[in-house]
């Protein structure tokens, strides 16, 4: 039984009626909206636990969409956009999506986002909040004491290593773009410190990943940045 409920802001009927379809046979709860003006009276008076948003509306930008709910929620949304620039789902996530879908996309890639995202609200409710120490699959943080281990072993890490490994962990499921992260590890973010990103990030699977070449922790998302996986 699948009682999460989910906003659906969608102007396209074809692509509306595909979600609905969709939702109903997977026994989701949904509700609808056409436009950005009532996608947030939708939000606000039903609080959605997650939103699935298309960022070109006939009455407002997408991204207006996200920056008034992010000033009161942290409601997951998915953004949907026809735009297959990168930098719209960029600064869609930068200014505080949790991950996108482009259009054209497939039923099943909808439900893989959604599952993601349903993950990650169930770890929320219960170890990152709560708890200093962090558990996914053999990969263990704890953070008050500056720690990571995998399967017990203690993971030899960098500063640098460690503080990614840890903002990822923070963020789990939630794609993160180049920029938030440089800007959270380095202080800023300049055209290298992507180059350097690269770096470190390679070398940070070698030591967390059984097989680098394809990682079950950290995801990439070419041109856009990473993300934690929840491992069961
Ligand atoms: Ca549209």
């Amino acid at each position: 039984m699948n009682k999460c409920t989910i906003l659906v802001v969608e102007d396209d009927p074809s692509i509306k009626n595909l979600m609905v379809t969709t939702l109903k046979t997977h026994d989701y709860n949904y509700l609808l909206a056409g436009n950005g003006r009532t996608a947030l009276m939708e939000a606000a008076s039903h609080n959605p636990d997650i939103v699935l948003l298309d960022l070109g509306l006939p009455d407002m930008d997408g991204m207006e969409v996200i920056k008034n709910i992010r000033s009161w929620s942290t409601m997951p949304i998915i953004v949907v956009s026809a735009r297959s620039e990168d930098s719209d789902k960029i600064r869609a996530l930068d200014a505080g999506a949790d991950d996108y879908l482009t259009k054209p996309f497939s039923v099943e890639e909808m439900l893989a986002r959604l599952r993601v995202t349903q993950r990650r609200l169930n770890s929320v409710n219960t170890d990152i909040v709560q708890f200093s120490v962090f558990e996914n699959g053999a990969l263990k943080i704890d953070y008050a004491a500056g720690c990571a281990y995998l399967e017990g072993a203690e993971l030899h890490l960098t500063p640098i290593e460690y503080k990614l490994l840890c903002i990822l962990s923070k963020n789990l499921g939630r794609v993160l773009t180049h920029t938030f992260i440089t800007e959270n590890v380095w202080g800023h973010s300049w055209e290298n410190d992507v180059a350097s990103l690269r770096v470190f990030m390679a070398t940070l699977r070698k030591k967390l990943e059984a097989k680098p070449g394809s990682p079950q922790y950290i995801q990439t998302h070419v041109g856009v940045g990473y993300r934690m996986l929840r491992v069961e």
